[in-house]
């Protein structure tokens, strides 16, 4: 069986494979979370002036010791243009943001000065350069900003708007089809039979999908019925990336896979060594990546991160981020079954150190137990046993 970082891999190049998304052009105001299709390049240098980072005095370096007295013979604040140059032990008042005028090649901060009418008295001696960042430093005209594929984060929105773009060109939102299947299941917002349950799943992966900032459309609940199926697995191919939940595991009433087989799906895994979540699917199916995410609510959220996140940022036009692991001590002895990596609700508490203790959970269909949990432990393959006291890995949830 495959380990999920083996089926990580597949997912990762199997989309990249696909498709790549189309393009839009869009105000820099509703462009949180987008991905930049095209790079963006530095209109100018930056800074575009030798910018004093100090409130103080624009020196020469060489003017300064220890009780030296320079003239001051000008100003200069953020925005003015300079119009005198500094020459030997003259100085001009200078404040952040402010552009050094020519001659000076220091500052030195006013609280080293003393001032007494034009004559001002330094207490140091300052180095060439010293709180000066020179024009050009940050990035030089025509130069890569922000490469193509950046996620635009409120620092890359405040680097594109830097350099003037006010119109950013990105990939469009992928649109993700959630269908989730099973002849219990109800609408969430309907009441259920005494053998009924409410229809979960959309709601955490449509909300999964939109903490990746794609699109989800809802298709509701298919029941476990080929004509069913088949009816809603073709709309949900519309999209650029069909997620199903349940029906995928061995029972009589688990037709997600014989129904995609009828479309032309081709699988590329259908176990992967983890719990919970091991029956997992991943196909590719009419140039679509198709998820076939097993039904317990649990296992659901959790092979959404590990398998459909990365799939859903390539659609993105962004790169997968790798699972951000974090140390942590483990507080109370563990033993699962070895041979599967278990990713289990736990929570992550800092004290001296992170510690983290397992919930008391009754399997992958306690969602009541998940919504308690801040984090997932990892207990890899190879370990029966893990004692109090050992380090392990956890993955922080993601929203
Ligand atoms: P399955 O993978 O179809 O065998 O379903 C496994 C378990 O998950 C069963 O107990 C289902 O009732 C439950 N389940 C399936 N789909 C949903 C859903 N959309 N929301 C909540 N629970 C579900
Ligand atoms: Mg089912």
């Amino acid at each position: 069986m495959l380990s999920y970082q083996q089926a990580r891999e597949l997912v990762i190049s199997r989309t990249t494979a696909l498709n790549k998304p189309q393009t839009e052009s869009i105000s820099l105001l509703n462009a949180l979370g987008f991905v930049v299709s095209q790079e963006i390049l530095a209109d100018r240098d930056y800074p575009p002036f030798n910018r004093s980072i100090r409130d103080g005095y624009a020196v020469r370096a060489a003017d300064t010791h220890p009780g030296a007295t320079l003239r001051c013979i000008g100003e200069l604040k953020a925005g003015d243009t300079p119009s005198i140059a500094v020459q030997s032990r003259t100085c001009v008042q200078i404040m952040t943001g402010a552009a050094v005028p020519d001659g000076a090649d220091a500052v030195i901060m006013v609280e080293h000065t003393q001032r007494g009418g034009d004559t001002v008295t330094v207490d140091r001696e300052v180095s060439p350069g010293q709180h000066i960042v020179p024009r050009g430093s940050e990035q030089s005209a025509g130069k890569t900003v922000l490469p193509k594929g950046t996620r635009l984060g409120f620092a890359q929105l405040a680097a594109a708007a830097q350099v003037g773009t006010a119109q950013a060109t990105v990939f469009r939102r992928p649109r993700v089809a959630i269908l989730s299947t099973g002849d219990e299941v109800v609408d969430f917002s309907a009441t259920p039979g005494p053998f009924q349950i409410r229809n979960s799943n959309s709601i955490s992966l449509g909300a999964q999908v939109q903490t990746l900032h794609a699109e989800p459309v809802l298709f509701g609940n298919a029941k476990d019925t080929h004509t069913d199926l088949r009816a809603k697995i073709a709309a949900g191919l519309e999209s650029d990336a069909l997620i199903l939940s349940g029906g995928v595991s061995a029972g009589k009433y688990d037709l997600v896979e014989p129904v995609l087989r009828e479309f032309g799906a081709e699988f590329i895994f259908d176990a992967v060594a983890i719990r919970p979540g091991k029956p997992v699917v991943f196909a590719v199916c009419q140039g679509k990546p198709v998820f076939g995410l097993p039904g317990n609510p649990v296992s659901t959220m959790v092979t959404f991160d590990l398998f459909v996140r990365p799939a859903i940022e390539i659609l993105s036009g962004t790169e997968p981020t790798p699972l951000p692991f974090l140390e942590a001590v483990l507080t109370e002895r563990m033993q699962e079954k070895p041979g599967l990596t278990h990713f289990l609700p736990a929570l992550l508490e800092y004290g001296d150190h992170p510690r983290v203790t397992a919930l008391r959970w009754q399997g992958s269909g306690d969602i009541i137990a998940m919504a308690r949990a801040n984090c997932l432990l990892v207990i890899p393959p190879d370990r029966e046993t893990i004692n109090a006291g050992e380090r392990v890995y956890i993955v922080p949830r993601s929203v």
